[in-house]
């Protein structure tokens, strides 16, 4: 019963407790295993890891904590850049690779470099001695000795545990109890002292900024002073052999960082090509303006407009009432046809039945185009261009005349040159044999009598 109300109390207790942020740098050797426990510690399977070149990051929440790891590059040259993360460091894991034995002084060194940092001093420092899973393999005690870790720790006054692990046993929940344990062990010795390590935190990551920002004024002081230098002896030079040197105030002089963000770069061009086409729209404006005012250029297009449109119009008109004519025209030839139908005018007959083929043939060609009627205010666009109008296609058609009708029942005789002949001799005929067949049948009913 008791037990129980105390981890009431306990959770309660953390329960409240307010989440934490805590950045740990976890640093060592290349090769000592430090991806493959960041990636176990992750969740992820840490086979097959490529060493560290630079640095990753991870985040992961444990318990109260949010926790962000940087797994720092090991290699010598890398090592350099471990400094800018300690200020912002609330502890360190160390990882050592304890069956490398012949790197153990050059491991030693460099645990030594880093806790006698003033950034790192009496800070909490986890080494795990890992990849215990190989043979030869040096064990916890070994380690301590070889990296003479008593007193190291002692000298920085820095909390430390030493845990004897292996990053590629498992990952995830089945990672290594030992790894576990250590970072658990880690998160409680931060989180007994938080406060004070916070502030400590807070303050050094405001100076290890002013700091860099004082390096970076002073690199910048150093590449102009070597430029200066170079310049002064490039002109005192060219002044020797008589040439003439560009001078300097000419070019742009380059300010800030050169190595901006490309995203920057682009934004910045973007801004001038626009402000480089709003000026040249205003000079344009101001030239037109310069030329006419503007109420008169817009008077003069609307009145370009306006006999644009009128001009078109009369050519539709001119058209409709060509066409028109040309059928009134069809009509008339029509009418000649029959007028000589009726004279016995062959050639006129012959003549005007062409024409009035050809006409019908190009009639009805333009009919198997129509498109639907035209109306004249969509036809002409608001800005129209200056080119020829065409004649529009399919315009209605009248339709008071059939000249197919009138001369269809000519039929073959329209090729016969004696046609009004013929005509009278058939009549003559039908005439002289409906007389002959009444004479018959008087004379048979006379003799019928007789
Ligand atoms: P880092 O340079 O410190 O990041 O080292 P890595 O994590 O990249 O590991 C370097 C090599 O050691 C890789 O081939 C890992 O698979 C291997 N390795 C890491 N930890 C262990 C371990 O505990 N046991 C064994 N046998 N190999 C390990």
């Amino acid at each position: 019963m008791y037990s129980l109300m105390a981890n009431c109390c306990n959770w309660l207790k953390r329960w409240r407790e307010p989440v934490r942020s805590v950045t740990l740098i976890m640093v060592g050797l290349d090769n000592a295993g430090k991806t493959a426990t960041v990636k176990g510690i992750q969740g992820e399977s840490p086979e097959d890891v490529a060493p560290t070149v630079g640095f990753s990051k991870i985040d992961l929440k444990q318990g109260r904590f949010e926790v962000t790891i940087f797994d720092l590059g090991g290699g010598k040259r890398i090592r350099a850049i471990w400094k800018n993360y300690y200020a912002e460091s609330y502890g360190v894991i160390f990882v050592v690779d304890s069956s490398d034995v012949e790197r153990m002084e050059e491991t030693k060194e460099t645990m030594s470099e880093v806790l006698k940092h003033p950034k790192i001093a009496g800070k909490p420092v986890l080494v795990l001695a890992n990849k215990q899973d190989k043979e030869g393999a040096l064990a916890e005690a070994d380690v301590i000795e070889c990296l003479s870790l008593e007193k190291l720790v002692n000298e920085h006054k820095c909390l430390c545990q030493i845990e004897p692990c292996s990053a590629i046993m498992g990952y995830g929940k089945k990672i290594d109890k030992s790894i576990k344990k250590g970072l658990l062990w880690l998160l409680h010795i931060i989180a007994k002292d938080f406060d004070a390590l916070h502030e400590r935190i807070q303050k050094d990551t405001i100076e290890q900024k002013a700091a860099e920002e004082q390096e970076k004024r002073e690199r910048a002081e150093r590449v102009r002073k070597i430029r200066e230098e170079r310049d002064r002896k490039e002109r005192e030079e060219a002044e020797r052999e008589g040439r003439s040197v560009p001078n300097e105030d000419d070019s742009e002089p380059v300010r800030g960082n050169p190595f901006q963000p490309i995203s920057a770069v682009i934004t910045k061009n973007e801004k001038k090509i626009e402000q480089e086409k709003k000026r040249q729209r205003e000079e344009n404006e101001k030239s037109s303006i310069a030329l006419k005012p503007k109420t008169d250029q817009e008077q003069m297009d609307t009145q370009s407009l306006n006999s644009q449109r009128s001009n078109e119009s009369r050519l539709v008109e001119n058209y409709k009432s060509a066409l028109t004519q040309r059928l009134e025209h069809e009509d008339e030839n029509d009418q000649q046809i029959s007028e000589s139908l009726d004279s016995g005018d062959n050639a006129t007959l012959n003549s005007g039945i062409e024409n009035s083929k050809k006409k019908t043939k190009k009639l009805k060609l333009k009919r198997s185009h129509r498109v639907e009627p035209v109306n004249m205010e969509e036809t002409v666009s608001p800005n129209p261009t200056p080119v020829a109008p065409l004649a529009p296609v399919g315009w209605e058609t009248p339709t008071k005349v059939n000249r197919i009708r009138k001369l269809e029942p000519l039929g073959e005789t329209r090729r016969n040159g004696n046609f009004r002949g013929d005509h009278n001799l058939l009549v003559f005929l039908r005439n002289l044999f409906h007389f002959a067949c009444w004479l018959f049948s008087f004379i048979s009913a006379n003799h019928v009598q007789l």
